[in-house]
């Protein structure tokens, strides 16, 4: 057990219907935010906490992560790290897979994770974060893993997305993750459905409606949780293959062909 006190505080800012803006503040009131796609509560949310805005993060090009750049990097000279490719208008850090970089006091990695698009890109931050200061990893993952389901394929092929989940899987399990929509409940809906028999579903479903009716974002999820409870992490359970395989009237040969399977019944549902 570390008796180290964190020093990082993680905040939802909440935008649009169901998207949630990360804020990562330090002790002395320096934020990135990762996934602006308005600039609006991003303002707002500096101006009520004090804190400075010192860099943005971007997961991937679609507008309701990127829509609030512009107007951010207006008023403000600082560094937006993102996919390369010029693509995404404002990015003045392009980033791969296996870099890493430092601000605020704090590491993080990149990791590139197709498959929701091709650009796709997670920010594995590298310090404890209250109130989890025996975490040593978090996790910004935009719209590639959601807590008890996935993003949809719009870009890349199934192959490249379930490579993407099973690197985020294979991450230590007390890593927290922050996905950038609050997907849960209707996720944990489906995901009841493909696994019947999921105990520990059946308890999450009871403790995230609680949060829910509490007004509390369910996020962030854990590894070790999802392992446990997101039916595309789990597609190597026989159950799992045989409910999939029932419903889709498909024989399959494969963790892969789960997924696909998988995939394209959550999309119907
Ligand atoms: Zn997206």
């Amino acid at each position: 057990m570390t008796t180290q006190q964190s020093t990082f505080v993680i905040t939802p800012v909440p935008a649009f219907k169901d998207n949630y803006i990360w804020a990562i503040a330090n002790s002395t009131g320096d934020v990135v935010v990762v996934d602006p796609g308005d600039a609006a509560p991003v303002e707002a949310y500096l101006a009520k906490t004090g804190q400075t805005l010192k860099a943005i993060l971007i997961t991937h090009h679609h507008a309701d992560h990127t829509g609030g750049l512009t107007q951010l990097c207006k008023a403000r000279e600082i560094p937006v790290y993102g996919p390369p490719g010029n693509h995404i208008k404002g990015i003045t850090q392009s980033v791969l897979d296996g870099d890493d970089f430092t601000l605020i006091g704090t590491q993080f990695k990149v990791l590139a994770l197709p498959g929701h698009t091709l650009d796709h890109l997670a920010f594995l931050m590298c310090m404890p974060v209250s109130p989890f200061p025996d975490n040593k990893f978090s996790l910004f993952c935009g719209d590639t893993l959601f807590a008890a389901g996935c993003g949809r394929l719009f870009e890349g092929s199934p192959e490249m997305m379930y490579t993407s989940l099973l690197r985020i899987g294979a991450l230590p399990e007390d890593t927290c993750i922050y996905c950038a929509h609050e997907y849960t409940l209707s996720n944990i809906g489906f995901a009841i459905e493909a696994e019947p028999d999921n105990l520990h579903l059946m308890r999450r479903q009871k403790r995230e409606s609680e949060k829910r009716h509490q007004g509390l974002p369910t996020l962030p999820t854990t590894i070790f949780e999802e392992l446990r409870t997101n039916p595309f992490l789990r597609c190597h359970s026989v159950s799992l293959k045989e409910q999939v395989s029932a419903r889709m009237a498909q024989e399959l040969h494969s963790d892969l062909e789960t997924f696909v399977y998988l995939r394209r019944w959550k999309d119907q549902f």
